[in-house]
């Protein structure tokens, strides 16, 4: 219990524990890849931070899944070690955030709440943010061009994630209500209901998250399109088999 309420601020790496200890916002990175992270990812579980990085570089093992690809992105681009910093020091954690529920509840699918975490974190590398860090690129969202890529725009206000938002929200036989910010998707997520109970919306909603986020990858990486029809047919296959491997 003590260990959940602890935060460890980074100094040079050495002490703090690459799977086990909070020293970045996502939290212990073993929650979010589970208990077989580090065979999975080929990353002692016995390692340090500082071990995990070469200089002030991370120094880990190719990714081979896109799941690996996305932590290692996420690495990239929010933490750099500096070797010449002190030790790290270790806190007590502020108090948890009211929406942490939306992302860590028992049966979440992990590489779902990791990138719903980071989009409602807004840490997702968005055209806006990007610009915003200097990088040359248009902030124009890469797949309607009509608007600033941002992630509210992504995942909540484009007419594509509208539909997809609307057509899931049919399929549990609920009033599709259209979300302009994360609170408002957050305060839906709770709506008790028997058709829908808050796991299976929260289930939904990191599914959707998660599937918009790849698709918006898709579209900008490989061109391809895909209609609001076919995503949504594959959040649903996702969701349903989520719940079958959890029936018990
Ligand atoms: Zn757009």
């Amino acid at each position: 219990m003590a260990h959940s309420l602890i935060k460890c601020d980074l100094g040079n790496g050495e002490r703090a524990s690459f799977w086990y200890d909070a020293w970045c916002h996502l939290g212990p990175l073993i929650n979010l890849t589970g208990n077989d992270g580090p065979v999975r990812f080929g990353i002692s579980s016995q390692l340090s931070v500082a071990d995990a990085c070469e200089g002030n570089i991370w120094h880990l093992p190719s990714p081979r899944s896109d799941q690996e690809r996305e932590l290692h992105s996420f690495l990239d681009m929010f933490f750099s070690i500096r070797p010449d910093a002190g030790i790290d020091c270790y806190k007590e954690r502020s108090n948890i955030k009211e929406w942490s529920s939306l992302i860590w509840f028992k049966g979440a699918t992990p590489k779902h709440a990791f990138i719903m975490w980071v989009a409602y974190l807004h840490r997702l590398p968005t055209r806006d943010r990007l610009h915003a860090w200097g990088i040359s690129t248009p902030t124009s969202c890469c797949i309607c061009s009509a608007s600033e890529e941002s992630h509210v725009h992504l995942f909540l206000r484009y007419p594509f994630s509208k539909q997809v938002w609307s057509r899931v929200q049919s399929h549990l036989r609920l009033r599709p209500l259209a979300f302009h910010t994360w609170p408002s998707l957050l305060a839906w997520t709770k709506i008790k209901s028997d058709l829908a109970p808050p796991i299976i919306r929260k289930l939904a909603c990191q599914a959707v998250v998660y599937h918009l986020w790849k698709l918006r990858n898709t579209i900008l990486h490989n061109q391809v399109l895909f209609s609001p029809t076919a995503a949504y047919q594959e959040i649903v296959t996702e969701i349903r088999n989520t719940i079958d491997a959890r029936k018990s």
